[in-house]
């Protein structure tokens, strides 16, 4: 086992990378911006080091100044959470330069499956479902244009590069399609430093189901059951449950085993997700995201799998402890983002000094977070400052714990969207479980009403 780690990541997620790691009885190194110097990871690390100025580009996603850091500290290993450096292969590829090992895949599995274009066509050979749609990118309108005719309107124009929701457009009309794939360009080269799009045909009313997997440096790989996380606003996850509830075990099966023939398919090792969309009984790949997941604690409840603790032992040698047969999945988890912001003005950010705070507590019921009283929320980063979790033995007896928990949580001094995600949870087809990923986007006026 590693002796030091350092977390090159803020806010919840290094908080819960810091925790997991004392667990582990390994020291923690927890790096920050200046605007971040009374932030809770940094305080509670054993030892933090500054980076550099408030811009991301400028300390946390610094590539030089982490590294520096790791020199400085002798952290024999780097977590990079999700978001920031976490998908970055050139950034493993310099930690594996430096002798400072990756808490994660490859540098080549992270540049395969970082092209989602790429990835599909290597899935597409490994006998996994995908999307139809053009075989890589897209090269000028006409062919787009084409194919757009062949494979049937309404089509997805997607960024190659893409992530948390950015560079997709959907197009109804063969008219609007120069224009989608313009705008997708254009958003994908300033998010992404890389205008590759690709078509896909969209898939109407489908739900967003995605697998957890685990994998060792041995070639075992297993998978942890799956997340629902078809509630989305402009394709950002809003909530999550694991089990998915429309799921079967024979369809468990057969995603959970095409999410291990991908992953096998590029050599991956560490926690990963590959996400699907699924119609019916019919389910595609969409891409894998080759990192630690923002709502991984669904699946550590349900599964009862510490996720993260498990990325570091595997990233430092150690075999699985299980293999497919030992995970068993018991009772029903539900997660809700509570992010600073405000839903009745467009979900603007809402940055600023939390002056109170309450969060629930009680059996079944986690937080993950990095706020406390009297911190002030930059308007640097996310909006995100809190996960909640209920964990029940039933769906309908978490619903019932999410309710009075999130009627509990107060917030004083910033803009919240807790109201909100009580409203939703409290919607009856929420309640009965029977929405899609187009489900906020329909029912947005109403929810956000007064
Ligand atoms: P998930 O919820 O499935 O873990 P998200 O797509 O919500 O993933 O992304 C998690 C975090 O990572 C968010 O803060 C998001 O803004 C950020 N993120 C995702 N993809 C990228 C990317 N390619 N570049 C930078 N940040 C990203
Ligand atoms: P990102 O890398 O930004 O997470 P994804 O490829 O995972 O991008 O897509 C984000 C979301 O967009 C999905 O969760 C889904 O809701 C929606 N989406 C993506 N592709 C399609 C499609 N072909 N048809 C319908 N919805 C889609
Ligand atoms: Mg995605």
């Amino acid at each position: 086992m590693f002796k030091k780690v350092l977390i090159a990541n803020r806010g919840e997620i290094a908080v819960r990378i810091i925790r997991a790691c004392r667990e582990l009885g390994v020291r923690t190194v927890a790096v920050f911006s200046e605007p971040d110097r009374e932030a809770l990871h940094a305080m509670i690390a054993d030892e933090a080091v500054c980076i550099g100025p408030a811009k991301s580009a400028d300390s946390y996603l610094n590539i030089k100044a982490i590294l520096a850091a790791c020199e400085l500290t002798g952290a024999e290993a780097v977590h990079p959470g999700f978001g920031f450096l976490s998908e970055n292969a050139g950034f493993a590829k310099m930690c594996a330069r430096c002798g400072v090992a990756f808490i994660g895949p490859s540098p080549e599995a992270m540049t395969l499956m970082g092209d989602k274009a790429t990835a599909k066509q290597t899935m597409k050979k490994a006998g996994v479902p995908v999307v139809p749609g053009s075989d890589g990118l897209i090269g000028s309108v006409e062919e787009a244009k084409a194919l757009a005719e062949q494979i049937g309107y309404p089509v997805m124009v997607k960024a190659s590069a893409g992530g948390g929701g950015r560079g997709i457009r959907r197009v109804d009309r063969p008219e609007d399609l120069e224009d989608a794939i313009v705008t997708a360009r254009r958003e994908a080269k300033s998010f992404f430093g890389d205008d590759g799009v690709y078509l896909e045909k969209f898939i109407v009313d489908p739900r967003h189901v995605e697998i957890q997997l685990l994998a060792d440096k041995y070639g075992n790989t297993v998978y942890l059951g799956e997340r629902d996380c078809s509630l989305q606003r402009r394709n950002q996850k809003m909530v999550e449950e694991c089990p998915c509830p429309v799921m079967t075990p024979a369809l468990r099966a057969r995603v959970g085993e095409a999410a291990v023939r991908a992953a096998k398919a590029c050599g991956y090792e560490n926690a990963g997700t590959v996400e699907f969309l699924l119609s019916g009984d019919q389910f595609y790949f969409m891409e894998m995201n080759t990192r630690i997941q923002v709502e991984h604690p669904v699946t550590e409840f349900v599964t009862g799998v510490d996720l993260v603790k498990m990325q570091i032992r595997i990233a430092a040698g150690e075999e699985l402890p299980f293999k497919q047969e030992d995970i068993h999945m018991t009772g029903h988890a539900i997660e809700c983002r509570i992010n600073a912001e405000n839903p009745a003005q467009g979900f603007r950010p809402s940055p600023g000094k939390i002056t109170a705070l309450h969060m629930p507590g009680g059996p079944g019921i986690r937080i993950d977070t990095a706020v406390y009283s009297g911190y002030e929320i930059t308007p640097y980063y996310d909006s995100m400052i809190a996960k909640l979790i209920a964990y029940a033995p039933t769906r309908e007896e978490a619903l019932k714990k999410m309710n009075w928990a999130l009627a509990e949580f107060l917030v004083e001094g910033v803009d919240t969207n807790i109201d909100f995600q009580l409203k939703l949870l409290r919607d009856p087809d929420v309640e009965a479980a029977s929405y899609d990923i187009g489900f906020l986007g329909r029912n947005l006026g109403r929810l956000t009403k007064g």
